[in-house]
């Protein structure tokens, strides 16, 4: 894998917390530090921190923090075409930055709710992923990491936005890589279950003790678990795509 990855551009949404945190850090180990990373999310005060435990671990890592949030899509093109130089050819996309808000029916649930979950799971994700898919296929550029879910397989009640966003990514993800054939692009989608994370704190508008209940006597998976299968997938060799991972814990059915 380290030789896989040496001096890889990757770009992680979502880097301040939870799956995308732990993939930059299992990204810079499967590569001992020789790697670049791209750190996006909108709280800099969590990248910042993230960028100190990197560099105090690896020394050669080279890393670049930014404010981003992807639901702002005027400010994608921006942000990619004013990346220090020796960032600008990504190799790897990990499009990860995504939230659930709210657990409700479907008469009760927040307008504001509705436009966040759809602004950030999709439309951000979209806007993103065209303009690296445009750069990508100049450069016949690598991967790109899609953060699916076991609700954009099996919707439940309760979770028709959230769920709708995910099988949106999913069906988006499909016709990505159907379009992608007989180039070096591959497009991968990981789908876990439960993962501990703040994920569910910020589905209870950010009640920890809710949020902890939402688990209810499962063990939930880890997001160190679903590094490990991103970084798994994408230092594969070059012709072999692992197109879909679902990814849960054993006691969920
Ligand atoms: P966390 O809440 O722990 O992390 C979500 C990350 O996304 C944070 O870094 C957050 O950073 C970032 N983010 C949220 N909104 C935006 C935005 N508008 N622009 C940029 N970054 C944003 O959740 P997870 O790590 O668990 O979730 C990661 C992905 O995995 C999501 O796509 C989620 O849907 C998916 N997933 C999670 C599961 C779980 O059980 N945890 C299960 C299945 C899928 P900040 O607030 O600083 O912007």
């Amino acid at each position: 894998a380290a030789e896989r990855l040496a001096n890889k551009i990757i770009l992680i949404t979502g880097a301040s917390a939870g799956i995308g945190r732990a993939t930059a850090l299992e990204y810079a180990a499967a590569a001992n530090g020789n790697i670049k990373l791209i750190l996006v999310a909108r709280r800099l005060q969590n990248l910042q921190k993230l960028q100190n435990d990197l560099q105090s671990t690896y020394k050669n890592l080279k890393s670049h923090i930014s404010v981003l949030d992807v639901s702002k899509i005027e400010t994608i093109k921006p942000f990619l075409s004013n990346l220090p130089s020796e960032f600008q050819k990504i190799d790897i996309l990990v499009n990860n930055a995504g939230k659930a808000i709210g657990k409700a029916q479907v008469g009760d649930i927040e307008q504001e709710d509705i436009n966040d979950m759809f602004d950030t799971n999709v439309k951000g994700m979209i806007a993103l992923t065209q303009e690296i898919v445009k750069d990508f296929k100049k450069r016949n550029a690598d991967d790109i990491v899609q953060l699916g879910s076991i609700a954009g397989r099996d919707a439940y009640p309760g979770g028709a936005i959230y769920c709708a966003t995910k099988f949106a990514l999913k069906a988006f993800t499909e016709s990505l890589r159907k379009e992608l054939i007989n180039t070096n692009i591959r497009v991968i989608e990981v789908a876990p279950g439960a993962v501990e994370t703040e994920f569910s704190i910020v589905r209870n508008y950010g009640d920890v003790e809710k949020a902890k209940q939402v688990y209810d006597g499962r063990i939930p998976l880890t997001a160190e678990d679903i590094a490990e299968v991103i970084v798994f997938a994408t230092t594969r060799r070059s012709n072999t795509v692992i197109a879909e991972t679902v990814i849960f814990p054993t006691d969920q059915a």
